[in-house]
């Protein structure tokens, strides 16, 4: 495989665009793509002919506008390329009209109410900085999700109002350093993605898989990963021949995959691509998502992207690596060597601190969901708690810089930002503090508390604003001012100390931390029913609403649809332990037994002992009664929550009672499948899902 021939050859991309439009046209567009200046009509209508060409070219015979539904992955409705002419004849054709703009009926995706309170249709509208793809034999136009009235139906309309806002945000305060030739900044994202990967025959055989994504029963398998021989081990040759076919279709659409290797758990791997902005990397990774479960079909594997799809070891998680740069080249997050570098770093460095401490709640309830909650907290994930990592170098230099003193030389001279040069710090420490939830790695800050099936989307858009307001706080208060490096000095300082509590270097899974974070006034907004409805809190309809990325009505539909998903999410696990309980655990359960009623008999007959048959029979005899109490207890929960109408408090409930009557019908069934004798089980056991595939 040659991955210079190969990469990008399903994209309509820049170079491809530069070869089939007139030079005009592509000036146009250009444009289009860099300020976000309207697309006219007639220049539409050039791009969507030379756009067909090339995909016809190449053997599509549709096209569809693909977008990002609130629920769900992505969302395409195919339309053919062929018009009618007469004689019975058709053409290949597609306009302008058809490319800008779709109207899906899409009244079933869900709304949390909007279409209802506005119009019943939505529409789609090309996002022109995200590049055309093919994908088998459809051209793909990547799009925003709007109702008539301008609200946003999708995940992709928010990121972008939200890189807007910060955008503007950071180009004026980057103006007072000077940098008057900065006319953009932009928010990148490195989205490390993790998956499991099982036999797919198995995988056909637990309901709980095909159903929930996850296994809802299953006992330990005699070996985990406590000997942390997966992580970086070497991948096995199956393994490995997936790897390489996503490879080489990521490459095809222009994806730039980079890293690949397993991860903690067994059958456990990750996947990362070079990172991009925001935008385009959210469209990457949706896509990414989707190519790997196809990609594992053809490999006999399923991919797994739930982010807990075995208790007892690591979930998986989508670490969203985090970044802004100005078009001028300049990462902002990068400290640089000289004084002003370091002065605009530090800015930025301590705008992200006070954002992050201002909203933790945003923050986290933008990574809330029912899977999600299996991660959070428990001994491999972040906590629920955030926090945020700086390194021991960087603390201590910003502990230095609080206090008034100089670094390395306390309490003798005063370091003044933007005139001294920062003492240098390791970039990349290998002191990585792997169990922060937002930890600063050199350059970047790696947000690690997305779970591996969420969008990208979220979590970024409240990062890009939040970060915006701060930025914007701190314009307001530096152009009033007369001595900039003085005001800038003591901005620094002053914030540094007031937000020093949301700095945390040490175990985030330590039992000691939630109390400490209890005492230092930090959130810990444990479950999804906890964390969702803080988008409602006045302070934070007010940020989003002022930097125009949601709407308090949009707001309140995303609430509505999140907290839905929830308990529609809990309801179908709860009905599919109930099923697979009493129509496979509890039936084999009582094969075994009989078979062993049976060789006890026999074995008593015969005068031999039969101490071992009697106690197992015992021992499954009152699991099984315990199972079939917890399995009752369960069904008549589940069905009591449908009598509750209000969201919040359903969720609530599903929470908990419904999740506590599911562990106690769990606990007694892996009892039994650890008694049982394996032939009987009815479901491939964890040994297997875990470690056969990788054989
Ligand atoms: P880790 O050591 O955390 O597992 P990886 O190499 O797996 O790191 O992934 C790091 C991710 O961070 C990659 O997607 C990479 O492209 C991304 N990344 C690197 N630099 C930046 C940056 N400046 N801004 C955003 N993302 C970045
Ligand atoms: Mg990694």
């Amino acid at each position: 495989m040659n991955i210079l021939e190969i990469f990008g050859t399903d994209v309509f991309n820049e170079s491809v665009m530069q070869q089939r439009l007139p030079k005009t046209v592509y000036k146009s567009l250009k444009k289009t793509i860099q300020s976000g200046t309207p697309l006219d009509i007639e220049v539409a209508n050039v791009v969507a002919s030379a756009m067909k060409d090339w995909a016809v070219e190449k053997g599509c015979t549709h096209y569809t506008h693909w977008f990002q539904p609130m629920t769900g992955v992505t969302a395409e409705k195919h339309d053919s390329f062929i018009s009618p002419i007469g004689d019975g004849k058709v053409i290949m054709e597609f306009s302008g009209k058809e490319l800008v703009k779709g109207e899906p009926d899409a009244s079933s995706f869900p709304s949390g109410g909007l279409r209802a309170t506005f119009e019943a249709r939505g529409y789609t509208a090309w996002d022109p900085t995200s590049y055309a793809f093919i994908k088998g034999k459809t051209l793909c136009i990547p799009t925003a999700f709007c109702s008539y009235t301008g609200e946003a139906l999708d995940k992709k309309t928010p990121l972008l109002r939200s890189m807007e806002a910060l955008s503007t945000s950071a180009v004026r305060l980057l103006k007072l350093f000077g940098a008057t030739d900065v006319t953009r900044v932009t928010a990148n994202v490195g989205p490390e993605q993790e998956y499991f990967l099982v036999d797919r025959d198995m995988y056909a055989q637990r309901k709980d898989l095909i159903f929930t994504g996850r296994t809802l029963f299953g006992a330990p398998a005699p070996k985990g990963q406590e000997l942390e021989d997966h992580y970086f081990g070497m991948i096995r040759t199956r393994v490995s021949e997936y790897m390489e076919d996503l490879d080489e279709q990521l490459w095809k659409l222009g994806i730039c995959a980079k890293t690949k290797h397993n991860e903690v758990a067994p059958a456990q791997h990750e996947m990362a691509p070079i990172f991009d902005t925001t935008n385009i990397a959210t469209d990457h990774n949706q896509l990414m998502m989707e190519i790997m479960k196809r990609t594992a079909r053809r490999h006999n594997f399923k991919c797994l992207l739930h982010e807990k799809p075995f208790a007892g070891v690591n979930g998986s998680g989508k670490h969203n690596n985090w970044s802004i740069s100005t078009n001028t080249g300049v990462n902002l997050l990068d400290p640089g060597k000289t004084p002003s570098e370091n002065a605009q770093f530090l800015t930025f460095l301590v705008a992200v601190i006070k954002a992050v401490n201002d909203y933790q709640d945003l923050l986290r309830a933008s990574v809330a969901s029912a899977g999600n909650d299996h991660r959070l907290g428990a001994n491999e994930a972040p906590p629920a708690i955030i926090s945020i990592f700086l390194g021991d170098e960087l603390n201590a230099i910003v502990e230095a810089l609080a206090d008034g003193h100089k670094y390395e030389d306390k309490g003798k001279v005063q370091m003044e930002i933007g005139v001294d040069v920062l003492p240098s710090f390791p970039k990349d420490s290998t002191d990585r503090n792997r169990t922060s939830p937002f930890a600063f790695t050199g350059n970047k800050f790696e947000f690690r508390m997305p779970g591996s099936k969420l969008s990208c989307a979220g979590p970024m858009t409240i990062l890009n604003t939040i970060v915006a307001e701060v930025l914007d706080e701190f314009y307001d208060e530096l152009s009033k001012s007369d001595d900039f490096q003085g005001a800038l000095d003591d901005l620094i300082k002053r914030t540094i100390s007031e937000n020093k509590d949301i700095i945390f270097n040490g175990n985030g899974y330590s039992e000691e931390w939630p109390e400490e974070a209890e005492r230092r006034g930090l959130l810990n907004l444990k479950a999804t029913p906890d964390a969702v409805p803080v988008y409602l809190a006045d302070k934070n309809v007010e940020v989003l609403s002022k930097h125009g990325v949601y709407t308090k009505v949009e707001l309140e539909s995303r609430v509505e649809i999140l907290l839905e998903e929830y308990c529609k999410t809990i309801n179908i696990e709860a009905l599919t332990m109930v099923d697979m309980a009493k129509k496979d655990i509890l039936p084999a359960v009582m094969t075994y037994i009989k078979e062993l009623g049976e060789t006890a008999a026999t074995a008593s007959s015969l005068g031999a002992d039969v101490t071992v048959e009697k106690e197992l029979i015992s021992k499954l005899s009152s699991l099984s009664t315990a199972a079939y109490k917890a399995l009752g207890e369960l069904e008549e929960a589940d069905a009591a929550a449908s009598d509750i109408t209000d969201v919040e408090e359903a969720a609530r409930y599903y929470h908990d009672v419904v999740l506590v009557k599911m562990g106690e019908l769990r606990a007694p069934a892996d009892q039994m499948e650890a008694l049982c004798g394996e032939k009987y089980w009815p479901y491939p056991t964890y040994e297997k899902l875990m470690f056969s595939a990788s054989i």
